[in-house]
Formats: C-alpha cells, sequence, structure tokens
C-alpha cells in the first residue's frame, strides 16, 4: 500500500473527516486489521486563515509548499491538501514536489463529467467561489458554473468561517444553504458542487434535495483511497 501525506488543520474539523473516511475505505476494501499508511501534518489555521484576510497567498502557499516536502521527505508518495481554498496555491506546491498532488479540483470534475452532467453550482468560500482558480479549472473540464449572488456568498462564507470551521452545525444556516441550492437549480445547475471540505457536514444528506450533490472532500478521499491502493 502506498502511504498518503496529508497536509490537513484547514480545518482540522474536516481533517479529522478525511482521517476518519480514508481509514474506513482501506479497511473496507482488505478487510481484516487493514488500515491507511499516512503520514499527517496539520498546520494552525489561525496562520492560514490571517495570510487569506491579508491576502498574502503566495507566503501561504510557500508555507504549504514546505510542508508538503516535509512530507515527501518523510516518505509520503503522494500528497493530499485538504482543503479547497488553498488549492489557490496548488501550483506553487506542485511544481517543488517528485510526487504527484491529488487535486480536488481535478478529481471534483472528473467524478461530475463521470455523471454527463454539464452545469454545475459552486458552493465554498468567498475565495472559492470568486477567484479564478477554481472556476476555470472546471472550465477546463467542460463544465459550466454557476455562482449564487453576491449576498449569499458572503453569508455562505461567513457559515464556513465562524460555524463549520468551530464545529458548529447551525439549522438555520443549514436553512440557508438549501435555499441557495434551489436558486441555482432555478439557474440551471444540474447538480451542486460542496466546494469546502466542511460543508458536508452541514449537508450531509443529499437525498433533501432532488439534484446530485458532489462533496469534494469524500470525492477526494476517494481519489486517495484510490492512489493508495494502486500498483
Ligand atoms: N476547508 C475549507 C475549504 O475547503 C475552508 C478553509 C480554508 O480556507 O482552507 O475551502
Amino acid at each position: 500500500m502506498k502511504t498518503l501525506g496529508l497536509i490537513g488543520g484547514m480545518s482540522w474539523e474536516s481533517t479529522a473527516i478525511y482521517y476518519q473516511h480514508i481509514n474506513k475505505a482501506i479497511q473496507q476494501r482488505l478487510g481484516g486489521f487493514h488500515s491507511a499508511k499516512i503520514i499527517l501534518s496539520s498546520v494552525n489555521f489561525a496562520e492560514i486563515e490571517q495570510l487569506q484576510r491579508q491576502n498574502l497567498w503566495h507566503v501561504a502557499g510557500e508555507q504549504l509548499k514546505s510542508e508538503a516536502l516535509r512530507l515527501q521527505h518523510a516518505g509520503a508518495d503522494a500528497i493530499v491538501l485538504c482543503t479547497n481554498t488553498m488549492h489557490l496555491v496548488a501550483p506553487q506546491i506542485e511544481d517543488a514536489l517528485s510526487i504527484p498532488f491529488l487535486h480536488i479540483i481535478d478529481a471534483t470534475a472528473a467524478a461530475i463529467c463521470q455523471q454527463d452532467i454539464q452545469c454545475v453550482g459552486l458552493l465554498g468560500t468567498s475565495f472559492t467561489m470568486e477567484q479564478p482558480f477554481y472556476t476555470t479549472r472546471l472550465q477546463e473540464h467542460g463544465l459550466v458554473v454557476k455562482q449564487p449572488d453576491a449576498a449569499s456568498r458572503a453569508e455562505i462564507h461567513r457559515v464556513i468561517y465562524e460555524e463549520l470551521c468551530q464545529g458548529q452545525v447551525i439549522a438555520a444556516s443549514k436553512q440557508h444553504y438549501v435555499d441557495v441550492i434551489k436558486q441555482l437549480k432555478q439557474q440551471g445547475a444540474e447538480a451542486i458542487i460542496l466546494g469546502c471540505t466542511e460543508i458536508g457536514m452541514l449537508l450531509p444528506d443529499a437525498s433533501i434535495l432532488d439534484l446530485p450533490l458532489f462533496d469534494t472532500t469524500h470525492i477526494h478521499i476517494a481519489t486517495a483511497v484510490e492512489f493508495a491502493l494502486s500498483r
């Protein structure tokens, strides 16, 4: 089995989901006492969040690059960056590595394209929804991307940082997300990307809505598991 190098802590709430579900999947696939080979570098999110707010993406990228190199030197066979937002600096990390970087947007786009869906709604932090890195990469996979309106984006972002990253799941916030998803559907979205690794905590039950939800956390986990078990 290959060793996965996870860069987590952004937030640790969702990194815990990665750790648990990667191990569960390996145990289900191999049985018995099998579990995943993981090296985890969990950063202090307060430092990263401050750099995001100050628009110091390159500085944050350098920090995550050094975590990735640390994992590579420690014997990781691939890097899994457990956050959508920080894929903004993915090129900075990837360029420094000699091992694969399992890109969350590529994994998500591949899962969507397998289902013959063309138009998706995107939920995530304001960085993910508004800066070009995410939407452009989805478009390169042939997808049409719809974003919520400005007021909805601000509220979605607030809920991620003030509630979900702090481990709080609040019913009124869930209702807001559901309302936004309905609006995106009216605008032609055939599916919704949960483009933030904490949103699944709020919307665990896809069946409450009559359109498919692509949870980037679980798609990324599945990609990591396939890599770990590949020859
Ligand atoms: N985990 C989140 C994401 O997937 C947000 C926290 C962060 O900014 O990294 O985008």
